[in-house]
């Protein structure tokens, strides 16, 4: 096939710590097949590419777009507009793209707490004017130099833009990325709006021996040495695979280390970090309300647990500090699931 009869392929990172680009890295000499079967327009993480490379192509004329990271920039939003513009599938590959995942916790703090801390208050910080980032500054030679605009609030690629696919995990298993792609090459693409992956949880896939639960109390991963052969949650440790799409072959738990919900929830759930709490409170040993606030006090970090990757998602989206003393309290958001494209904070 000629470079220019293949079907185009662009690969994009937005806020993303870089982990997804090497998921697909990881596909190793299977990349020499997606190389012979697409032409690489853009993958920033790997080849130097301009952004008027793309805005010069046709719209719809590059075949798959994988966007992996979220939305927390105005460049971030621009690239989710273009590149859906640009591609005739957009997927949006891995957590931050799909639930807004590490970046997303920023949603429990705001953009002048977090400007305030890492540009005045942070160890090491030396800033004795208090200067502000801009977004845009005039240099003594009379250019203009310009920075994107810091969001308030991390959205998710769906929360920006229609995407067509989702491919789970942080990062993405590069088999999944291999499915994917092989089915776009033999255009058998399953029906728009599904998740590519396994519709049942990290337990199924996880060869740990499981009884009836009744949990009473969690430990920190430090504070016990796990039976390898026995469901981490029967002995207390934290592990949210009853309530994880599988995919990753129960990697975590097969090391001694409980789930973290990277593959988020499963099919049909709204709010996976509601769906983590009650599959727990479920197996709690309390009969009363006041044995189950005890038992979920020694869980250290209650929002990160639950909501470690899918705040920015979730039905909470954001918290929101009140009070003169930034006391917090969490509003629902009742709001569509994709914003208003010019709505920017
Ligand atoms: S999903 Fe995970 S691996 Fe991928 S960019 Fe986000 S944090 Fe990194
Ligand atoms: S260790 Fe975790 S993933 Fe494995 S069976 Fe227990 S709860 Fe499920």
């Amino acid at each position: 096939m000629s470079e220019t009869s293949k079907p185009k392929l662009a690969i994009y990172w937005a806020a993303s710590c870089g982990g997804c680009d090497i998921s697909i890295l990881a596909l190793h000499e299977k990349l020499l097949d997606v190389a012979a079967n697409f032409e690489i327009v853009l993958w920033p993480c790997v080849m130097d590419f301009k952004k008027s490379d793309i805005e010069a192509l046709a719209d719809g004329e590059i075949a798959v777009t994988l966007f992996n990271g979220a939305i927390r920039n105005d460049e971030n939003a621009e690239w989710a507009h273009l590149l859906r513009r640009k591609s005739q599938v957009l997927v949006a590959y891995g957590s931050c793209a799909i639930e807004g995942c590490a970046p997303g916790l920023a949603n429990f703090s705001d953009r002048s707490q977090m400007m305030r801390y890492i540009f005045h208050d942070a160890p090491g910080t030396d800033n004795p004017d208090g200067i502000d980032p801009q977004t845009e500054v005039v240099t003594e030679h009379g250019d203009t130099l310009t920075l994107p605009a810091f969001w308030n609030t991390v959205r998710t690629l769906n929360q920006v833009v229609e995407v067509d696919y989702y491919l789970p995990g942080c990062p993405p298993e590069a088999k999944w990325a291999e499915a994917a792609l092989d089915a776009i090459v033999a255009g058998k693409l399953p029906e728009k709006g599904a998740v590519i992956g396994l519709d049942v949880t990290v337990c199924d896939e996880c060869p740990r021996k499981r009884s009836e639960k009744k949990i009473s109390r969690f430990y920190r991963p430090y504070e016990i040495i796990p039976d390898p052969e026995i469901c981490l949650l029967d002995q207390g440790l934290f592990c949210a695979g009853i309530a994880t799409r599988a995919g990753c072959g129960a990697l975590c738990p097969l090391v001694n280390r409980g789930c973290e919900g990277c593959y988020g929830p499963n099919e049909g759930v709204i709010d996976g970090g509601a769906k983590l709490i009650a599959a727990l409170a479920s197996v709690l040993d309390a009969e009363t309300p006041e044995q189950m606030d005890v038992i979920l006090d020694t869980l250290p970090d209650p929002a990160g647990y639950f909501y470690r990757f899918s705040l920015a998602h979730s039905v909470l989206h954001r918290a929101h500090l009140t009070g003169k003393h930034g006391t917090r309290s969490v509003a629902v958001l009742a709001e569509a699931p994709r914003l208003d494209p010019k709505l920017k904070d």
